[in-house]
Formats: C-alpha cells, structure tokens, sequence
C-alpha cells in the first residue's frame, strides 16, 4: 500500500478524552491482513486499565457532565460526530481497509455506515419516552427508560467501525457511559473514532477505549463489578464467557454470535437477483460477516441450472488487495485461514464436493491472508460444512423438493440470525419467511445495504437482544415505573 494511512496520534489508551500509554507498557503488533505484516503497534491494556476507564465512565454517569446532559444535547453531540465521521471518511476508509484488508469500496461502505449509525441514534436520542398506565383509583403511573449506566462494548475484527457504531452510539443516545474493547486483530478506526469523538466535544468519560486482548482486557471488562452492561459480538465460546461474567455480576448482556444463514431459491424466483446476491452475500468482507449468506437451499426442480450458473460466477471471483478494490480481500489471519483450510480439508475427505472455486489475484503480496472463494454441493446438511460457521469465503449449496423441505433445512442449525426467501409467489415467500427461525429474514433480497434502521439479532443460539433500529434503545435503556399517589 502506497498511500499513507494516518494512525491514532498515541497508540495507547483512551480514557476521560486522553491518551495514556498501558499501565503495563505492553503493546502488541496490527498485521496487515493483504500484507502479513506488522505497520504499526497497539498498546495492551490489562485490568488495570480496565479499571481506569470504568472509573472514568462511572465518574461520567454519576454526576459528571455527560450526566447532566439533557438527550437533545446528547443527540446533538451524536450527530456532530457522525458529521465529522463523514469528514474524516476518506482516511477512515484507509485506516479499515488496511486494518482488516478489506476492498476499498468495502471500506468506504463501512465509514459511511459508521457515520449513519451516529447519525441515527442522534435523531433518536430524544424520542425514546414511557407510558401512562391506568392504575388503582387515586394514583398516577408513568414509566420511564433512563440509562443502565456504564456499558462494556466488547467488539469483533470484521467491522470494527461498524459495530463500534451500532453499539456504542445507541448507548450514548440512551445517556450510558461506555467502556469499549475493540479486537485486537484490527482496532485502528475504533481508537481514531474516539479521538474523533473528543472533537465533537463529547464530555470526559462518555467514551472510554481500551484495546488489548480478549482474554486479558476483554475478559477484565467482562468481570468488572462496576459495569452495568454488556453488548458482545464475537464466537459463540466467547459469548458463553461473557454471559457467565454478566450472571456473576448478576447484569444483563447482548450476544450477537454469528450464523450459518439460508437463502431459499424457489423454481419461480427471479434468476439473475437471486444468483448475484447468493455470491454476494457469502464473498462480502470474505466471508467473514455474522449474517453472510452461508447456504443456499435451491429447490430440486432447477438444481441442475442454478447449480452451473453460481458455478459459472464463483469461479470468477477475485480476492486482491484493497486498492484492487475486487470483490474481497484477504482473512483477517495466518490462523484464521489455517482454520478454514483444515474445515474445507475434513469437508473434502467426508465427501462434500467443490463444484467453483474463484481466484486470487496475480500480484497479491506473498505473505497475504488469501483464500479462494469456493462453492460446495454434495454436502450432508448434517455435516460440519453446512452446520458450523466457516467464517470464510465457502458457501454450501443443498437441494430441497418442497416448501415444508425447504423450511426444516432452513431451520436445520443450531443458529438462527438471518435468512433470504426468493419466489416469485408473494404468498409462498411470506408463509415460508414467517416459518424460518431467524431474528431478520428478507425476501427477494438478502442483507440491504446494512439497514442501520433495522433491529437485528439472533434467534437459537445465535444470541439475544436487539441491535440496530429503534430496538437498541430499549436494550440500552431501563424501565423505571414511577407511581404518585395524588389521592
Ligand atoms: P472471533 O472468533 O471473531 O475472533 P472472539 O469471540 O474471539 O471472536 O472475539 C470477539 C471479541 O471478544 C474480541 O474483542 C476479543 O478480543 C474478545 N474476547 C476474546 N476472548 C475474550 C474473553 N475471554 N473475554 C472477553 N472478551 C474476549
């Protein structure tokens, strides 16, 4: 990569609007996914740098500031911030695309949305009010939803800008103070959104990062007894460690914990859409997306044709660099590509049968994180490949001859996040789409341009709570019932 990519000012810790180098001194290397390598270092946090950002955020909650902010001037503070998101897109577009060697055009995607998810909690911020409910003769009952208080953002390296925004940004709009723990494999545009964050004039405390390990600096925000709430996306093994912390502290948590998400393609289904959004739903950020369309069901009567044709365009997909700027880029990892290629490896052996296999670009430097997009058929639903998240570029494809087929497939995992119905009989498509266990299910499209509008969050095991929309609100925020009795 040519061009310079402005990092942080301090690779260190942000807390109370500063930076501050780690209480221990360690830091740790950002490898760059399209490269190998190592172009810039962050510092570890450990728990006492836990500490240190909780206490600033509490100091927020209780009585600083933020606290006496009213939620117009919260929202107005959101939406500054989106604006000089949208300012500062050109060099957070970099920042991601280098970070997590995602395409360019990828990258700018996720700026923009970063902006739009602070741009829509800051309208938001003031409209989330209570009820009046009838009571008993002589009394009068309203409810409010007031802040939980200081919330713990433990966030993954897919979109590290993304859902820094649709996390952190509802839970300023509700008025929380919050600590967050980006990933450690790519955190560069959440340490420069905080920076970004102080400009607009966010008050000490509201917004605390502390990057550093899952297991040392996640797991310490995870446990800390000063913490009100936790939102995670991340595995489902880490989401266990985070709902057992949360019941020790006897606290609630959101956990967004990825999916294997059907589109269903009925015989009556517009072709051309349905084939072009089943490719890119599964190549989008290489795979690596919590609602990536994993698998496709296609029902029998047009497997032969739909089969070839999704053969025809996997097999001209290209993974390059991000200033490539193709359809996808590297894994984050050495090991994360390793896994997938030991999962396609055992899929092979039990049969599972590559029918596509897209390319990588001449040129892409050696040490790069590079795997083929593939396509599978011949796969057992019952088999890992179309059971556990690959996490990769690899999409699964299983023949269904009905409708009641094509709904017990749909459900056939243990995860339950997104889901795509194609037909071209309305009916059929909203019967089969109220049928399928997912917390988002589209029909005729799948994904929709990130819908910041749109609560999202799993069914079964792939999580619980709301993120996104008008939703989020209610799980950042916390009902209190207020009775006078007037007489
Ligand atoms: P992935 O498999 O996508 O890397 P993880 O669940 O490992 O997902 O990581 C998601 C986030 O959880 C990251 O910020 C990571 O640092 C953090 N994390 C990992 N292990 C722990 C842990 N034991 N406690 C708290 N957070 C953790």
């Amino acid at each position: 990569m040519d061009q310079a990519v402005r990092l942080p000012s301090a690779q260190g810790i942000f807390i109370d609007n500063q930076w501050r180098p780690s209480a221990s001194g360690a830091s740790l290397p950002m490898i760059a996914p399209a490269e190998g390598v190592a172009f810039a270092a962050i510092a570890a946090g450990n728990d006492h740098d836990i500490d240190t950002a909780v206490t600033a955020a509490r100091r927020a909650f209780d009585g600083g500031a933020w606290s006496r902010l009213t939620a117009t001037e919260r929202g107005r503070l959101l939406s500054k911030l989106a604006r000089l998101i949208e300012d500062h897109a050109d060099e957070l577009t970099l920042l991601e695309a280098r970070d997590t060697g995602k395409p360019m055009s990828q990258a700018r995607a996720d700026a923009i949305a970063v902006a739009r998810y602070f741009e829509y909690y800051g309208g938001a911020a003031d409209k989330l009010h209570g009820d009046t409910i009838p009571f008993i003769e002589g009394h009068f009952v309203t409810t409010l939803w007031e802040p939980k208080g200081v919330t713990a953002h433990i966030i993954p390296w897919n979109y590290p800008g993304q859902i820094f925004g649709r996390s952190v940004a509802a839970a300023l709009a509700v008025g929380n103070a919050c600590v967050i723990k980006p990933a450690e494999e790519a955190c560069l545009v959440p340490l420069r959104l905080g920076e970004l964050s102080a400009e607009a004039g966010f008050p000490d405390g509201a917004i605390n990062i502390v990057p550093g390990l899952g297991e040392t600096a996640g797991a310490a925000l995870a446990r800390h007894r000063d913490v009100d709430f936790i939102s995670f996306t991340g595995s489902r093994e880490v989401g266990t460690l985070i709902q057992s912390a949360a019941a020790r502290n006897h606290i609630g948590c959101t956990l967004e914990l990825g999916g294997k998400s059907p589109q269903v393609v009925f015989a009556d289904a517009n072709m051309d859409a349905a084939l072009a959004s089943v490719v890119a739903a599964i190549v989008q950020n290489a795979g690596q997306t919590c609602s990536a369309g994993a698998r496709v069901l296609i029902e029998r009567k047009i497997w032969d044709r739909f089969v070839a044709d999704l053969a025809l365009r996997f097999g001209k997909v290209v993974a390059g660099t991000p200033e490539m700027d193709l359809q996808l880029g590297p894994v984050i990892s050495a090991g994360q590509k390793q896994r997938i290629e030991t999962m396609l490896h055992a899929a092979e052996g039990a049969g599972c049968l590559r029918v596509a296999r897209g390319h990588i670009a001449d040129g892409v430097p050696k040490g790069g994180f590079f795997v083929p997009p593939a396509l599978y058929a011949q796969v057992d639903p019952a088999s890992a490949l179309a059971q556990e998240e690959v996490f990769g570029p690899i999409l699964t494809a299983i023949p269904f001859e009905d409708e009641a087929e094509a709904i017990r497939l749909a459900n056939a995992t243990d995860y339950g996040l997104v889901a795509g119905v194609w037909s071209g009989d309305g009916n059929r498509a909203l019967r089969v789409s109220r049928k399928i266990r997912a917390g988002q299910v589209f029909i005729n499209s799948y994904g929709a341009g990130g819908g910041i509008e749109l609560p999202f969050g799993g069914m079964k095991k792939s999580g619980h709570g709301r993120e996104k929309g008008f939703a989020a609100l209610y799980d950042m925020a916390v009902m209190k019932t207020m009775v006078f009795k007037h007489g």
